[in-house]
């Protein structure tokens, strides 16, 4: 039996041990910190309440049990030895034959806008998704029992950065006070959202298509665009900006921009900027072909050398690839190096509102957009309940 151990169980992990277990001369331990998956592409409904935690965090022992030749322990990875090939997770370690590192990435709190970190929200964890779920159900109770004892009557919700998961989640947060509204009086409009980023435009990296559809339905929601803002500085009650007067705030989210997981800082390989780590055209770490990395924790390029996008769809392609490889490896056959590229992108807007693009050429917008949508994110969620309900059944 050939060991392999998958460190991770996020899109990528999940990819690579679903791929992994259709060969029977392979077992898998896939190990993460948390005991459950967390599907972060539906963060935005979760965070407005639209969404319950069942439907987006999924439990890894049962997910596991749904297989045959599968393992999960959960453990904080502390280091990998590829030279020994073992990984640490504290005191234990566990021996493998091949290693994919699939740890993803964290919201990276900009160490240079003083006061960010310790005043703002991030959706790339469960917990803090909590937290502003919370934080938005206090701010709509205020509203509905009239007790806001700010001396203005609006309250202000920040979010800083306008890529997929900034906009996805004011979008959402939008329609939700928009609806609510009806229900708990106009007090609800008083609840302002504005989206804000450095860059000229929202969605940068997008298409015009994707952009001005996306722009013209944030307005209609009433969301507060500001681009070209950079902000310089948070502290309780202001978000300060380089050229702009301050604006006050209730609470404020950070989406601008992540960084690898911690646990790359004591990877030795190759890193960029981000502190993600730079793998051959294999996906491997440099000088071990037995070890795989995948998804966010890298910078993984497409099929034109350009850099691709930190999304779940990457995450999964590469995990595909990785799985492939190591069977490949396994027979002695040749395989080639990793060649992928976006297939499309979907925007949530809000309610059933959407905005898509498939292969550059099939654009889509409102309800069809989102009925796409919500076919591909159902397909993901009913796969993993499938698996659940086997494990389920083998664990009583
Ligand atoms: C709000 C939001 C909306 C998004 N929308 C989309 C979208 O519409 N489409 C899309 O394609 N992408 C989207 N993304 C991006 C997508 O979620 C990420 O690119 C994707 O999660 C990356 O997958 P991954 O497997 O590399 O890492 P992750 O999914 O982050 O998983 C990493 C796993 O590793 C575990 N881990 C980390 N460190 C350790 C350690 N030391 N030891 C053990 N375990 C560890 C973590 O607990 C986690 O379970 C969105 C992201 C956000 C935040």
């Amino acid at each position: 039996m050939n060991r392999v151990v998958v460190i991770g169980g996020g899109y990528g992990g999940l990819r690579a041990v679903e791929g992994l277990s259709t060969y029977e001369d392979i077992e898998i331990t896939l190990i993460d910190q948390n005991p459950y998956h967390y599907l972060q592409t539906q963060a935005y409904g979760y965070i407005a309440g639209e969404f319950d935690v069942n439907e987006v965090a999924v439990d890894l022992y049962n997910w596991s049990l749904g297989f045959k030749r599968v393992k999960f322990i959960q453990a904080t990875v502390s280091s990998v030895d590829f030279v020994k090939q073992e990984v640490f997770m504290g005191e234990e370690q566990l021996s493998y034959d091949y290693v994919i590192l699939a740890y993803g990435a964290k919201t990276n709190f900009f160490s240079f806008i003083e006061g960010l970190r310790e005043n703002s929200y991030g959706v790339k964890s469960l917990y803090r998704a909590f937290n502003f779920r919370k934080e938005f159900e206090n701010v709509i109770y205020k509203k509905l029992q009239n007790t806001d004892d700010s001396s203005s009557q609006e309250l202000n919700i920040v979010i800083g950065g306008a890529g997929l998961s900034g906009v996805e989640v004011a979008a959402e947060m939008a329609h939700v006070i928009k609806n609510y509204s009806k229900t708990i009086g106009s007090r609800a409009k008083e609840i302002k959202i504005y989206l804000v980023d450095a860059s000229e435009t929202i969605l940068p990296g997008t298409s015009d298509y994707i952009i001005k559809n996306t722009f013209k339905r944030l307005e209609s929601l009433g969301v507060n665009i500001l681009t070209n803002a950079f902000i310089s500085k948070v502290d309780k009650s202001f978000v300060y900006f380089k050229d702009a007067e301050p604006l006050e705030y209730s609470f404020m989210i950070f989406t601008g921009g992540i960084k690898a997981s911690p646990l790359n800082e004591v990877i030795e390989s190759e890193k960029n900027k981000m502190d993600q780590l730079l793998v051959d055209k294999n996906l491997n770490i440099s000088g071990f072909d037995n070890a795989f990395a995948i998804g966010d924790c890298i910078e993984m390029k497409g099929a034109d050398g350009n850099i691709l996008a930190p999304t779940a769809q990457s995450a999964e392609r590469s995990a595909e690839y990785a799985a492939k490889a190591i069977k490949n490896r396994i027979d002695g056959t040749q395989y080639k190096g990793f060649n992928s590229s976006t297939m499309g992108i979907f925007v949530a807007l809000g309610g059933k509102y959407a905005v898509g693009e498939v292969f550059k050429y099939i654009k889509v917008r409102g309800y069809i957009a989102y009925t796409l949508k919500t076919a591909i994110t159902y397909g993901y969620y009913i796969g993993l309940r499938l698996r659940i309900n086997t494990g389920f059944k083998n664990r009583i």
